[in-house]
């Protein structure tokens, strides 16, 4: 099932086609794309007789986060060994680095990026998750059931913000206005034959410059649910970007940033891809 965010309002969707959910579901659903994660099971038994081939041809451009405000935003650090040492860190033993994406920073997936005047703009692919149900002190063995869906996500960080000062700045320096696009669209854990390993990459105008595979998580999908739960509630709708693998603009030699002009796209094998256009301000 693909849950997507269609100019403001809820829809299900196929390859080109989407089904307003409000309109479909005789009013029962609400058409907040984010107000969907309180009933998430409810909605995914009636989604599950929904035909999205009897829908509507729609306009990409026209899609919007499938999260579009989530109460808590999580990002983790450090989740790729081959990303920690071109970062200079050591591996995490028992937690890696939790901050957060502020809210503001959101955006769908197809979008143009004023780059931070005088900054150090950097890519950063990663798995999204999306909750689907109240978690707390949830066993890895079951974490897969409180996951709504899976997306992608980019976690533009601005480095020389994110490094300046005592200790870093994370969570400004990765919220500048559209550095947390996320999308196509929400897709639900049974549609992959492992959730557990998807292959993402991301390009600049055309070059690989990212390619991983989620197996290589230092600490995969259930893990980082589990832990994060152990110290607070994970309510529906929250969002957690789960890292990033080798490959950034940061641990390059030279170091490279994003410029004007460049198109950067970002994708997961059985999701689909982001796309931004960058500019100077
Ligand atoms: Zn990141």
């Amino acid at each position: 099932m693909r849950v997507a965010n269609l100019s403001g309002r809820l829809c299900l969707v196929s390859d080109d086609r989407a089904v307003d959910v409000h309109e479909a579901s005789g009013h029962r659903f609400p058409s907040d794309p984010q107000a969907v994660y309180d009933r998430w099971d409810e909605f995914r038994t009636w989604a599950a007789q929904v035909d999205t081939g009897a829908g509507t041809p729609f306009d990409p451009a026209d899609l919007g986060a499938p999260a579009p405000a989530p109460r808590q935003l999580f990002a983790i650090g450090l989740n790729y060994r081959e990303h920690v040492d071109e970062a200079g860190f050591t591996t995490p033993e028992t937690m890696p680095p939790v901050f957060t994406k502020f809210a503001s920073s959101i955006t769908g997936p197809v979008t143009d990026v004023t780059l931070p005047l005088g900054g150090h703009t950097d890519w950063e692919v990663e798995l999204v998750v999306v909750v689907g149900r109240p978690a707390r002190r949830v066993p890895e063995a079951e974490a897969w059931d409180y996951v709504a869906g899976l997306t992608v996500g980019q976690d533009l960080s601005e480095r020389i913000l994110q490094m300046s000062g005592p200790s870093p700045q994370f969570g400004l320096a990765k919220s500048y206005p559209g550095f947390s696009p996320m999308g196509p669209w929400l897709v639900t854990p049974d549609e992959f034959d492992d959730p557990d390993d998807l292959e993402l990459a991301c390009s600049i105008n055309g070059e690989q410059v990212q390619h991983g595979h989620t197996r290589h998580l230092l600490f995969p999908v259930p893990a980082l649910l589990s832990k994060l739960s152990e110290v607070l509630e994970l309510s529906p709708g929250d969002v957690v970007f789960t890292g990033t693998p080798a490959g950034v603009g940061l641990g390059r030699t030279p170091q490279r940033w994003l410029d004007h002009g460049d198109e950067l796209v970002s994708s997961i094998r059985g999701i689909g891809e982001l796309r931004q256009r960058f500019n100077r301000a």
